[in-house]
């Protein structure tokens, strides 16, 4: 049982092993600096690559256990975090600031991700019975077409769903017998580390999966480089993306990008309005805008778009933004001292650029010292920089539209490709909207953030690269295909 007060100490879980490094670092509650939530050893390149040998060692056994067998330990992952999901939803909130409910609803969907594995590893993984047999071109000859994990995984992850994205890339990957090695965000060590600790009491061989906290730089560095690690899953920013991708690609390993996103939701005149403005308010301003998915480009017909304005700056007038554990608080600070700093001064360019404040967008101070901002809206060009780059914050921006063609048009304007959403009561519209939106996902009358786990997630053009992850689609990533041929 992890206590709100008690500040942890957690440490490297290399080869069955808890290990201490020789430097250590801290992660502090966003919502109140003064609180420290953990002090974490900090893994160098050599214990990075102890992880790499110890995973490797690991590979044959684990890749050779039983469906039942990977079936039974994710599934007592997913059950402890179901069970832990109030106790662990606190110490992500105290952790990443976002607020105690959507932490807890996180924990939740780590848990049901693990579970949903536990299913995939008896039902179709890898030597799990999800091959094909097809009749040959020759007499005589049979053919089959199995799947076989890739081998040894790097998996990288950001600060801003710390169970949630690590989970869906550790539950397929062990799902499908591959060993793993997990490199968390520094931001949220506690959070990887009680993952972590779940697993290491799942009865997994030892080195089948370690855990090695530290710099990207190093750390992260270390997996992408190691000729060990067969396949590398990485969730993060473009420009750390693209590094890796250049890198791993070069020496001919499996990579799988989720990186960031610049995502419109589409106001048709059509729409209910009042639905449209809880759409952007959810999918543009919760979880303080940190999201993959937020809508950051709110793309509204001209008939409603002073309508729409006057009633979700109404809206915005009215959330609380506060301490992650108060109760009735909307929006949490944001994550560090640097992205407060950043957002601000995404609404100093925005202000230069001649975007037209609407609302917000100032520091806030509350009871406690953390990094509060109020949510930013301001009314852009296609031209402005809030209207074309990830800003990753509580800012969003409302681009006029002439009527539904200019509104896709604008939508589809931009490098990224995650998700999209469209408001509107027109069957013909929004059926057009889904076939022609350039992106992963798409969303009708609903928040472009928000998604189940059993189905494929993941975006386009900048946004993405390699096959999609979560549900039956991640076996395309973590597992590589076989044909055998015999003569019968
Ligand atoms: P980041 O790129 O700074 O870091 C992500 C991870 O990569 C961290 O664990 C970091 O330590 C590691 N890393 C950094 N440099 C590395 C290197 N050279 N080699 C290997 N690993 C390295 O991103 P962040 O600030 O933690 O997260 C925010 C970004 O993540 C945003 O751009 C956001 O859009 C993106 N994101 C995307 C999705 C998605 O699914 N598309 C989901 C969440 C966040």
């Amino acid at each position: 049982m992890i206590h709100g007060e008690i500040h942890l100490h957690v440490r490297q879980y290399i080869n069955g092993r808890w290990e201490t490094s020789a430097t250590t670092g801290v992660s502090a509650n966003p919502s109140d600096t003064s609180e420290v939530v953990a002090e974490y050893a900090r893994a160098d390149r050599r214990q990075a690559e102890a992880a790499i040998r110890a995973a490797t060692e690991a590979f044959p056994h684990w890749s050779h256990s039983t469906p039942q067998r990977r079936a039974d330990v994710l599934d007592r992952i997913g059950a402890e975090l179901l069970a832990r999901k109030d106790e662990l939803g606190l110490l992500l909130a105290r952790e990443e600031g976002k607020t105690l409910p959507e932490a807890v609803a996180e924990v939740a969907r780590a848990g049901q991700i693990f579970k949903f594995f536990a299913g995939e590893a008896i039902r179709g993984g890898a030597g799990g019975g999800g091959g094909e047999n097809v009749a040959s071109v020759r007499a005589g000859v049979q053919v089959d077409v199995t799947r076989e994990p890739v081998g040894v995984v790097g998996l990288i992850t950001p600060w801003n769903s710390p169970f949630v994205i690590p989970a869906w890339k550790i539950a397929p990957a062990l799902a499908h017998g591959n060993s793993v090695v997990f490199k968390p965000a520094e931001l949220v060590p506690a959070c990887g580390w009680v993952l972590a600790e779940i697993i290491s009491r799942a009865a997994l061989p030892a080195g089948a999966f370690n855990l090695v906290m530290g710099s990207g730089r190093e750390v992260g560095q270390a997996l992408v480089d190691s000729a060990l690690v067969d396949a590398l899953s990485f969730t993060g920013s473009v420009a750390n993306g693209e590094r890796i991708l250049q890198t791993a690609a070069a020496r001919r390993a499996k990579v799988q990008l989720e990186t960031g996103g610049k995502n419109a939701l589409v106001v048709l005149a059509d729409a209910d309005l009042d639905r449209a403005v809880d759409c952007a308010v959810q999918g543009a301003y919760f979880s303080a805008g940190q999201r993959c998915t937020a809508s950051s480009r709110l793309i509204v017909e001209a008939a409603v778009h002073d309508a729409f304005v006057a009633k979700l700056r109404q809206r915005l007038k009215g959330l609380k933004i506060g301490h992650a554990l108060e109760r009735g608080i909307d929006i949490g600070p944001v994550a560090d001292e640097e992205r407060l700093a950043q957002n601000l001064a995404w609404v100093g360019i925005a202000r230069e650029e001649g975007a037209e404040h609407v609302w917000g967008g100032e520091a806030l101070e509350r009871a406690t010292r953390g990094h509060y901002m109020s949510p930013a809206l301001f009314l852009a060009k296609p031209s402005h920089r809030i209207a074309r780059e990830e800003v990753f914050g509580p800012l969003a921006c409302v681009l006029r539209a002439d009527d539904y063609d200019e509104a896709l048009a604008l939508c589809n304007d931009t490098p990224f490709g995650l998700c999209a959403g469209i408001c509107t009561n027109s069957l013909k519209h929004a059926m057009h909207f889904r076939r022609h939106a350039v992106v992963g996902m798409t969303m009708v009358n609903l928040p472009t953030a928000g998604v189940d786990f059993h189905v494929p997630f993941g975006g386009r053009k900048g946004s993405g690269y390699g096959p999609r992850e979560q549900g039956r689609h991640a076996a395309e990533f973590y597992t590589t295909v076989k044909t055998g041929y015999m003569l019968a």
